[in-house]
């Protein structure tokens, strides 16, 4: 999932346009820099502690389980604990103007000297987007993570002014890491980013294996292909080496048979690309690096030069391209406004928006607000994404409105132009076929995907009680003598949700407000007071928004004046000397009554005195 980034520089577009295009040109950017230097190597094994018999490992998710996205997950044995991803999630329907979700760290923050290390599979923002509210409260613990998805961990730090005090270590898949009575071992796995990793964690009381986000694509787009060897070598070990549980990706559980190749996608690209003679315009997801070099590939074969616009886009693609993850072929990338004075057939857009976002660029052409690209007859818009559930009717409207705009539309209806970087269900299989565990608990995504999962594994031999189903969020399993049982424990997993400028947490008050805000509307009482006596100068001033229709407001407004001047009188004669909070907060409760009487809704009312 990808979206804007919250804070940080936003350079205007004219700059952005030069900067782009000389970072793809010559690399010479100073701004926005990513350091690429190497972090602390790990070659040799770290000192073994000395074996602790007995003891229970305890998996406690913080996040991942209701939802797809803000994947966290706890493991913890006597004093150690590690993390496995930390990312965000975007915010459910009902959070209005919320930005982010993130995973209630309260069980780390009690336990912070115990963290080990935190692991992160993969670069995308459901398993980082967490990591610049967390790191701070955790005390910065050790991250782990592969090269490109470092990367993009260093520009989230960074936008957040908390890189320098972050300690970031990178690994490689044949990395040993040592944390604490813990040892991680990675095998790459296949996804719509590069460089993912599942995870091999092995405990003094026997090992898991958490696979990340995965798919198997004999052919992906990145041409690195999964490590299946490593897999299979897990899966061949017996008796107190057998793999105890596989903590395995549910998102595409309901859909059948194999997720459909990288390469598959590539060709039909390429296809429109060649057969087209108009514009052509592709919104993406930022993130699909793999996806992104299949594009430029075809432009440079069919002579387009492309552009690339959306400022996810070109941060990704930059920090892809410094580490070595895409390659430019030569003169096919150049900045917008070049772009636009080739002849048609010459011209390749390549864009965020895919989302049906209301900033992006897409969203922007499809309303005629975009400053220089105007849709016209004859351009062809390819979706090389699908929408993300919640997002259908907005991706929907800005179909609609670039259809009217006379442009062509391809997408998922009309060929395969994009594939999920999730596995099917023949995936799931093969997974669970490979690492041969004794114990399946299918994670990431909500409980109707994660049973599809469990039914798979009961399907292909897995007895009813190896298959273990988490029931939410903050539930604790206890691992114990190969068996895995849930506990009546349950540790904080409330909803922490970041607004705006990423302060970390605002409070449920602020939520209801909106709420409130949204659903019945707001009025504003304003009294205008003598700042010794206290009395009112004039009657009570009242304005509402989305409260009531006009046809009615008089009367209403008018009945909550009266009733505000009266209230405000009434408290006064009580407490001569009450606090002007007191007086307000007592008007308030009072309008509240009222409106609610009379119109059974209930604003928000905000009461202001002014001292004259
Ligand atoms: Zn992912």
């Amino acid at each position: 999932m990808q979206k804007e980034t919250i804070r940080g520089r936003r350079p205007d577009e004219e700059k952005l346009d030069k900067w782009i295009t000389q970072i793809l040109h010559d690399g010479s950017d100073d701004k926005l820099s990513v350091s690429t230097s190497t972090l602390i190597p790990l070659k040799t094994k770290p000192k073994v502690p000395p074996h602790r018999k007995g003891g229970k490992l305890r998996v406690i998710p913080l996040g991942g389980l209701e939802e797809v996205g803000k994947n966290a997950m706890v493991f913890e044995y006597a004093d150690d604990i590690v993390v496995v991803d930390m990312g965000f999630q975007f915010p459910e329907e009902d959070m209005l103007g919320i930005d982010y979700v993130v995973p209630d760290v309260t069980y780390l923050e009690e336990r912070q000297k115990n963290i080990r290390g935190i692991i992160i599979t993969h670069g995308h923002m459901d398993h980082i987007g967490g990591l610049p509210y967390v790191l701070p409260r955790l005390g910065f613990p050790p991250v782990y993570a592969t090269k490109l998805t470092m990367g993009l961990i260093k520009k989230q730090l960074e936008e957040f002014d908390i890189l320098k005090k972050a300690d970031l270590r990178e690994i490689r898949s044949d990395s040993v890491v040592r944390l604490g009575y813990f040892e991680a071992k990675f095998f790459r796995v296949n996804h719509s980013i590069p460089d993912g990793v599942g995870v091999y964690l092995k405990s003094p009381i026997g090992a898991i294996v958490h696979t990340g986000d995965f798919k198997f694509d004999n052919h992906p787009a990145d041409d690195k292909p999964a490590e299946i060897n490593k897999m299979k070598f897990l899966g061949s070990r017996q008796g107190s080496e057998k793999v105890i549980a596989l903590f395995s990706d549910s998102t595409n559980a309901l859909k059948p048979g194999r997720t459909v190749s990288e390469r598959v996608i590539g060709e039909s690209l390429d296809n429109v690309i060649a057969s087209t003679n108009g514009r052509i315009i592709i919104a993406s997801f930022a993130s699909l690096i793999g996806r992104i070099q299949q594009v430029l590939n075809s432009a440079q074969r069919h002579g387009r030069i492309v552009a690339i616009s959306g400022r996810s886009m070109e941060v990704n693609i930059r920090i892809a391209r410094e580490l070595g993850y895409l390659k430019i072929p030569k003169g096919v990338v150049k900045s917008l406004k070049e772009v636009l004075k080739m002849p048609d057939d010459r011209v390749l857009i390549l864009t965020t928006g895919s989302q049906g976002e209301a900033m992006s660029a897409l969203t922007r052409m499809s309303l005629k607000d975009h400053k220089q690209v105007q849709i016209k007859k004859g351009d062809t818009v390819i979706i090389s994404a699908h929408p993300i559930i919640g997002n259908e009717q907005a991706v929907a409207t800005v179909i609609n409105n670039l259809c009217k705009l006379g442009a062509n539309i391809v997408n998922n209806d009309i060929m395969d132009v994009h594939t999920s970087g999730h596995g099917n269900q023949d995936d799931l299989e093969q997974m669970m076929r490979f690492i041969n565990p004794l114990n399946l608990v299918p994670i990431h995504g909500n409980l109707y995907m994660r049973t599809a999962h469990a039914k798979i594994a009961r399907r292909i031999g897995f007895k009813e009680e190896n298959v273990f189903l988490f029931d939410s969020n903050g539930d604790v399993l206890e691992i114990e003598n190969g068996r895995i049982r849930q506990t009546e424990e349950r540790v904080p997993s409330n909803y922490i949700v970041v607004d705006g400028l990423g302060t970390g947490d605002i409070g449920s008050q602020v939520l209801l407000d909106r709420e409130i805000m949204a659903q019945n509307g707001i009025v504003v009482v304003v009294f205008r007071m003598n700042k010794k006596s206290k009395e009112l100068l004039e009657k009570p001033f009242i304005t509402t928004r989305g409260f009531v229709y006009m046809k009615e407001s008089e009367k209403v407004v008018a009945k909550l004046k009266e009733e505000a001047e009266k209230s405000y009188k009434q408290i006064l004669h009580k407490d001569p000397k009450a606090k002007q909070w007191d007086v307000c907060n007592y008007v308030k409760r009072v309008l509240d009554g009222v409106s609610h009487r009379m119109l059974a809704r209930r604003p928000l009312i905000v009461v202001l005195a002014m001292r004259n």
